[in-house]
């Protein structure tokens, strides 16, 4: 608590996120403002290893990039940063570069190495970034809005030519082990079946038969929306859901895996608001020398927890919101 921060890292770790930039951007206007330092850390937690990535950033250099998608400062997954001698590396490396405390913009795993260091003292405060919204302690991580609006913007193009040829078309979208880019993406583009790895589903019943009675009803098009988690869980692929859909309904039915478009593109307004509150309060916890802490979004108002608390945390998919789709979307 009484520690005087004079230098602080900012790093983007695990999948980047559209609106990274805007909270690095963040981070860095507002400790400059309170006379900290600011360095850049290129490729994650890795860039605090053995070939340290570290570089100074002042204000002109984090111009212009609050509209760019991806990460100025690169991200990575690193396996050694997890070991004891890689977290001692790290250390030295950080005190070698005179930095007291480190910005973590990424998920639960990228927390975890934060929470790793600020025991060792060097003071970590986290900021969720992830279009997959799947941090437990968050109502909402930066990325997910963006994410939302480029999988409704490539649905509906889906849906025209799904139209035009009165087809079934199965999408599958990102989210990791959660459902809430499926769900809330299969809302806001009608989905006539939502499925996502928090509510099971019969396959007969949930999705062929609920084609044939649409069907019998006189809908002529389908979109599928399949979480990501779904086919990793069910061992399965878009392309054979598509298969077993036109085996048991005779409907020409296609595939189409969304990927990586998912990730990129500008930042939406709410992703470049609510990530440079995000960075604001990251760098008000760290000068006033307060670490370990992860910056959340909680009933629309930012707030802070313990990392290690916040990853007790639990953040179910939200069932009304799934029972309410089932309803209207036929
Ligand atoms: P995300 O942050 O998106 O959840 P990962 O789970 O891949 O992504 O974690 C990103 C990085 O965070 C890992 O590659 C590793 O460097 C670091 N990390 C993850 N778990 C731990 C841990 N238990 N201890 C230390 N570092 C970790």
């Amino acid at each position: 608590m009484d520690k005087k921060i004079k230098t602080i890292g900012v790093l983007t770790s695990g999948g980047d996120a559209p609106g990274m930039n805007v909270a690095i951007r963040a981070v860095v206007r507002t400790a400059i403002n309170r006379g900290i330092k600011v360095k850049g850390i290129r490729h994650g937690f890795r860039g605090l290893l053995d070939k340290p990535d570290i570089f100074e950033l002042n204000n002109f250099a984090v111009s212009d990039i609050i509209d760019r998608g991806g990460t100025i400062l690169y991200t990575a997954r690193c396996e050694q940063f997890k070991t004891e001698e890689g977290m001692q590396i790290a250390i030295k490396n950080c005190k070698l570069f005179g930095i007291d405390g480190i910005v973590v913009i990424g998920g639960d795993g990228s927390f975890r190495g934060a929470a790793d260091l600020s025991m060792r003292g060097i003071l970590c405060v986290g900021i969720p970034g992830t279009i997959d919204n799947d941090i437990c302690s968050s109502d909402y991580s930066i990325g997910y809005d963006t994410a939302l609006d480029t999988i409704v913007e490539m649905v509906d193009r889906i849906s025209d030519t799904s139209q035009s040829h009165e087809r079934c078309t199965v999408v599958e979208v990102m989210g990791r082990g959660a459902g809430w880019l499926a769900l809330e993406s299969g809302i806001a583009v009608g989905a006539s079946v939502i499925l996502v790895p928090e509510f099971d589903f019969d396959f007969e019943k949930d999705v062929i038969d609920k084609i044939i009675q649409a069907r019998e009803k006189g809908k002529k098009d389908f979109i599928i929306i399949v979480a990501e988690g779904v086919v990793h869980n069910k061992k399965t692929s878009v392309e054979e859901m598509a298969n077993n859909i036109c085996a048991g309904t005779n409907i020409d039915t296609r595939s189409s895996v969304l990927g990586h478009v998912q990730r990129g593109g500008s930042p939406t307004v709410r992703d470049r608001i609510i990530g440079s509150q995000m960075g604001y309060k990251a760098v008000d916890l760290l000068s006033a020398g307060i670490g370990n802490r992860v910056v959340v979004m909680k009933n629309n108002k930012i707030k802070d927890y313990d990392i290690f608390e916040s990853q007790k945390m639990k953040k179910p998919l939200d069932k009304d919101l799934y029972l309410i789709a089932n309803e209207i979307n036929k």
